[in-house]
C-alpha cells in the first residue's frame, strides 16, 4: 500500500512548490530528508531541509552503505539515506523522493516499483527565469544549474509519468491526480 514517489525534474522547474503542494493535499505522505554537502542556503534548516554533510562524513556514509542513491550534481553530492524511506514504509507513510535524474535512475533500478514522475518546464527559458526569480543561488550556480538541465531535459522519456508545470495550480493538480490514482485514494476522499 505505502509507495515511493520519486519526483525529479530540472533544478528551478517547481519541484520544491509542487510537492509542498501535493504534502499538503494527500494525506499519508511524507517527504524523505536528503543529505548533502552543500553548504546551507539561508533560513534552511539542518534535519528539516537537508542532513547537511561534510564530505568526510558523506564517504563515510556510503562505505557504510547507508545510501539508496547518491550522486553529485553542480559540485556538491546528494543521497537518500535508506533509513529515512525504509523507517517511513514500515510505518505505512508513503515517501516522496524530491531528487535530481541520476538518483531518480538508481532508485528505479533497486525499487521497480517506485513511482516516477518528471517535471518538465512549458519552455527552457522559464527555468533561468524561476531560479533568478528565486533568488537563492549565484548568477555561477544558476549557470551551471542551467548546464545540468539540458542533459536532464534529454532524458525526460524515460520516466512513466511527466508534468509540465505551466500553471501551478493545474500541474499540482495533476500530479495530485497521479499520486492518487497510484495510491487508490480518489480525489474526492476526504473532501468535505
Ligand atoms: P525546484 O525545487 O525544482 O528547484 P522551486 O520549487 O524552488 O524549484 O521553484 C523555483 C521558482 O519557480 C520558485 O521561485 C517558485 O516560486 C517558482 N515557480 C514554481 N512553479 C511555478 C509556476 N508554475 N509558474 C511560475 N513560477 C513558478
Ligand atoms: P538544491 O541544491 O537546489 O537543493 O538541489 C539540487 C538538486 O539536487 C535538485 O535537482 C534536487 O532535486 C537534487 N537532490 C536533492 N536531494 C537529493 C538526493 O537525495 N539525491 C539526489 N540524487 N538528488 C538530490
Amino acid at each position: 500500500m505505502a509507495k515511493v514517489f520519486v519526483i525529479t525534474g530540472p533544478s528551478g522547474v517547481g519541484k520544491g512548490t509542487l510537492i509542498s503542494k501535493l504534502l499538503e493535499r494527500v494525506q499519508g505522505l511524507e517527504l524523505s530528508i536528503s543529505a548533502t554537502t552543500r553548504e546551507p542556503r539561508e533560513g534552511e534548516v539542518d534535519g528539516r531541509d537537508y542532513h547537511f554533510l561534510t564530505p568526510e562524513e558523506f564517504d563515510r556514509r556510503i562505505a557504510a552503505e547507508d545510501f539508496l542513491e547518491f550522486a553529485t550534481y553542480s559540485g556538491n553530492r546528494y543521497g537518500t539515506l535508506r533509513s529515512e524511506v525504509r523507517r517511513r514504509l514500515e510505518q505505512g507513510h508513503s515517501v516522496v523522493l524530491e531528487i535530481e535524474v541520476q538518483g531518480a535512475r538508481q532508485v528505479r533500478a533497486a525499487m521497480r516499483e517506485s513511482v516516477q514522475v518528471f517535471i518538465a518546464p512549458p519552455d527552457p527559458a522559464s527555468l533561468r527565469h524561476r531560479l533568478e526569480s528565486r533568488g537563492t543561488d549565484s548568477l555561477e550556480a544558476i549557470d551551471s544549474r542551467l548546464e545540468v538541465a539540458e542533459q536532464e531535459l534529454a532524458a525526460q522519456d524515460e520516466f512513466a509519468h511527466r508534468v509540465v508545470n505551466d500553471e501551478l495550480e493545474r500541474a499540482a493538480g495533476e500530479l495530485e491526480g497521479i499520486v492518487r490514482a497510484e495510491l487508490g485514494v480518489p480525489l474526492d476522499s476526504g473532501a468535505e
